[in-house]
């Protein structure tokens, strides 16, 4: 969803709640957009790397790619959140070869800097670790990860609370 810039926006009815506690409140419905900034800085750094590799050992690229498959597209939960086909073609706009260098000497200076004084690298950015969804769901670290173990931990005492 996020990666085809689609998001859900709250549309005014023209009506307002005839009874009950929201009673003179306006009503709302939740429509979807089309046209929001595409999220897919993760894909876009990981197939430019690519292309670099690819131009240096004598290839052109004209274009870029991802394929995403949705197996869930059938769900109503994926058609909510306007996905409705099973495959998506996303086209992925170059990144400055400069950009790209900077970016992989930085994260190539912190992992040799952790290697050799055997600590930790810094916590990954907001950004890369998806406002801490990747943290909690995705991430291939997560159970090495001090970061991500106070993030289960705090879950877990608010789901201890809450019960
Ligand atoms: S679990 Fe740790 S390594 Fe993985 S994204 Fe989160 S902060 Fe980064």
């Amino acid at each position: 969803m996020k990666a085809l810039g689609i998001y859900k926006q709250k549309v005014y009815t023209g009506d307002v709640y005839k009874s009950g506690l929201k009673k003179g409140q306006p009503k709302f419905r939740t429509e979807l957009r089309y046209d929001g900034v595409r999220d897919l800085l993760d894909w876009a750094i990981q197939l430019n790397a690519y292309r670099m590799l690819l131009e240096r050992a004598g290839f052109k690229v004209s274009r870029m790619y991802v394929q995403a498959i949705c197996r869930d597209s059938g769900l109503r939960i994926a058609q909510e959140r306007g996905i409705t086909k099973p495959v998506y073609i996303i086209s992925v706009n170059k990144i400055s070869d400069h950009w790209l260098n900077r970016y992989f000497q930085h994260k190539a200076k912190i992992l040799r800097e952790a290697i050799e004084s055997k600590t930790l690298p810094p916590v990954c950015s907001f950004r890369e670790r998806w406002g801490n969804r990747k943290c909690l769901g995705y991430c291939g670290a997560c159970e090495h990860c001090p970061y991500a173990q106070s993030l289960l931990k705090e879950a877990t005492d608010d789901e201890r609370l809450s019960a």
